[in-house]
């Protein structure tokens, strides 16, 4: 394929699915906190249907396939990550009730009051919290759960220069007592809150990241474009590593009521 008839945006499309190919994780998180968020999950059997929107490559997908029943659809808008969640499906024997789709969680493929269970990790920001909550509670049995991370503020107030990049990347952040008000808010009970451990961020996001990242500047040698891309990378780290006492990403683990 010829490089340079793409526009910026197909460039940055590429970079990223290449990129975040290359490591299990596509966002904050851990098996661990996985678990834990199922920990307060009732009632599924072999007949629940589960979705995970936004599932990237399913590093959390193949976690959640391995300790519940039922049968789970990882949607993204990427068909590399679809194509590298199937692949991974098949590798853990997992394909005959694990199965992954290309999709976008704004117009989602499932019937009204069908599902048991909603899960997100690190992607319900692409169209917003309250937003999410509130479209994707219309596919849910009443009964049924939800479970996201969100990127959420530990404090009222703090120095400016995270804020400012928060204010420019995703305005929607909140204090986690407000998103648990919209939660609420939306036609939820909340059932559990909690902030991902710091190894959900370094061990499971940023340092399998550097490898990643020399691979991709090799590949990419000399394209301004991929350094640019890096960098951006790079300076999100830092960003956590100086400010990590302010922000973060929190588990919300909500039942949709009655309303
Ligand atoms: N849940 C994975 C991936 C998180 S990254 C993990 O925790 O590792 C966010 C994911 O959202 C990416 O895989 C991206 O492709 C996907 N995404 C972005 N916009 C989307 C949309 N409109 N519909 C579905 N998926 C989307």
């Amino acid at each position: 394929m010829n490089n340079e008839n793409k526009n910026i945006h197909e460039f940055d499309f590429n970079f990223i699915c290449d990129f975040f190919s290359m490591i299990q994780r596509q966002g904050p998180g851990s098996p661990e906190a996985t678990l834990k968020a199922l920990s307060f999950i009732g009632n599924l059997t072999d007949k629940s249907l589960i979705a995970d929107l936004g599932c990237g490559t399913g590093g959390q997908t193949m976690v959640l396939a391995q300790h519940a029943p039922g049968n789970i659809t990882g949607l993204d808008l990427f068909p590399g990550f679809i194509d590298r969640f199937n692949n991974n499906a098949r590798e853990l024997n997992l394909q005959d009730r694990v199965k992954g789709i290309v999709g976008s969680m704004d117009n989602l493929p499932f019937q009204y009051e069908e599902l048991d269970l909603i899960w997100s990790e690190g992607a319900i920001y692409n169209i917003g919290f309250e937003r999410g909550l509130n479209e994707w509670r219309k596919y849910l049995k009443t009964g049924g759960y939800i479970a996201v991370t969100e990127s959420s503020w530990f404090t009222d107030e703090r120095p400016a220069e995270i804020n400012d990049f928060w204010m420019d990347a995703y305005p929607e952040i909140d204090t986690i007592t407000n998103q648990v008000a919209k939660v609420y808010k939306a036609g939820y009970i909340p059932v559990a809150t909690f902030i991902l451990p710091e190894n959900c961020w370094t061990e499971h996001y940023h340092i399998p990241q550097h490898k990643a990242r020399e691979k991709f500047l090799h590949k990419y040698a000399g394209n301004k474009a991929a350094e640019k891309f890096i960098a951006y990378q790079r300076y999100e780290e830092e960003l956590y590593q100086k400010y990590k006492d302010f922000y973060g990403y929190v588990f919300f683990i909500a039942k949709k009521s009655e309303l």
